[in-house]
């Protein structure tokens, strides 16, 4: 059976020999079955997590015991994997909430790391074992000086060195994804927003864009890519900027200017999916693909999350609509969480959306956020007979929904 993995104050881990491996669902904890996990993708992350202690499943009583003197450790999973637990613990007094990560369980076995996951997507796009940072650095002074006045590859070299944002050191690499980051604000507050943090509670992980680029910065990018990578996809919608379809002009115009020159390359956008007439009005301008983010299927459970201003859900529902509509490949980008996506009413809701809005791809993207703290602001704690498991949702919908693709990240079309 697996064991936990435990850490001291100053982040030294070992294992706890006495206890058996937990996992955590919507607040509650379970023990792990070793037929659930799989060992620790390479390019995870182990993290020790201050002010909550570690718990264990003691086999002679039947209970979950604290481990005396001992702060739990959480995975942050490597690109392409999904958590199905999260880590389990116990808050040590009020603690500070947790960075903006994603919190897997992880455990030991016959001297392996293993961790509650599934495999979502094969793709190596953001696998930190092929991205060489010295030939990354290399790249980004051939590309200063082949656009010394775009401005972009300056913010693009701060995301790619500083940040380690795998899209920016992929498009320095001239493969996969490029990012077009155009946009300073948004309409939205998200609890787990990494660009921009409203609530003050945690630190923004990836700071937003400062300055509005111009349609040729934009398109100067964009179109290298094109030109430069097989299968190439330029993506508006990143981590480091704000709302996309708040820049509705300066797409549009920058769309126009690469369609211009070629009709080759996926141009993608990631969104809220706040402005449907915005977002159609893209598409009319030649935008192929579409990702729509959502933590839920349910309005009050986004409502609660991500604290929309000026728009409703039921747009964030015309958008996909539209999106279809027009011919785009729609992804849903779900933001997972284990005990809150597979709850029955959650996964019904979710159903039903995916099927009435006909969603080409689902995205199974671990929700970057302190698991407790996200309970608590939804004000959603399921009764173990609630959950049904998060690969019990997976595996049901691939099984129904064959003609949907599983993924993690946004395709080529
Ligand atoms: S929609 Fe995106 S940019 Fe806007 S607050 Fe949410 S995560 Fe941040």
């Amino acid at each position: 059976m697996p064991i936990p993995l435990i850490s001291d104050d100053k982040g030294n881990i070992s294992f706890d020999h006495r206890l058996k491996a937990t996992g955590m669902e919507g607040g509650r904890v379970f023990r792990l079955d070793r037929s659930g996990l799989i060992k620790l993708p390479a390019g995870s992350r182990l993290f020790m997590l201050p002010s909550r202690q570690a718990v264990g499943y003691d086999q002679i009583s039947g209970k979950i015991m604290p481990i005396e003197s001992s702060l739990a450790v959480a995975a942050s999973l490597a690109p392409g994997y999904t958590a199905t637990y999260s880590a389990a613990y116990r808050p040590i007094g009020r603690p500070k909430q947790l960075p903006l990560f994603s919190y897997a369980a992880v455990s030991a076995y016959k001297g392996e790391l293993y961790t509650p996951a599934i495999l979502v997507d094969n793709d190596k796009r953001h696998d930190c074992r092929y991205i060489d940072i010295t030939v990354v650095r290399k790249k980004i002074l051939k590309f200063s000086k082949l656009m010394p006045k775009n401005r972009l590859i300056g913010h693009l070299k701060t995301c790619a060195l500083i940040h380690g944002c795998p899209n920016a050191q992929n498009f320095f690499l001239s493969r996969y994804e490029a990012p077009l980051p155009v946009s300073q604000s948004c309409n939205a507050t998200c609890l787990g927003c990494i660009s921009f943090q409203h609530y003050k509670r945690c630190p923004a992980s990836q700071p937003r864009i400062r300055f509005a680029p111009t349609a040729e910065e934009v398109m100067g990018i964009a179109l290298f890519h094109i030109e430069n990578v097989r299968q190439p996809i330029v993506s508006f919608g990143q981590g480091c900027e704000g709302e996309p379809l708040l820049q509705d002009d300066l797409i549009a115009k920058t769309i126009a200017l690469i369609r211009k020159e070629t009709s080759k390359g996926t141009i993608h956008m990631n969104t809220n999916g706040s402005r449907p007439d915005a977002l159609a009005r893209l598409l009319d301008a030649g935008l192929d693909s579409v990702r729509i983010s959502l933590n839920s299927a349910r309005e009050s459970y986004y409502r609660r999350y991500y604290r929309p201003r000026g728009y409703a859900f039921g747009d964030v529902m015309d958008s996909i609509s539209a999106s279809k509509k027009k011919g785009a490949f729609v992804s849903i980008n779900y933001l997972t969480m284990p005990g809150f996506t597979d709850t029955v009413n959650e996964f019904k809701a979710f159903k039903r959306l995916v099927l009435e809005c006909k969603v080409d791809m689902i995205q199974w993207r671990n929700l970057n956020y302190d698991p407790l703290a996200y309970f608590k602001e939804l004000d959603s704690w399921p009764k173990s007979a609630e959950l049904l498991g998060i690969k019990t949702v997976i595996d049901s919908l691939s099984k129904e929904l064959p003609s949907i693709r599983m993924g993690y990240f946004n395709p080529a079309l």
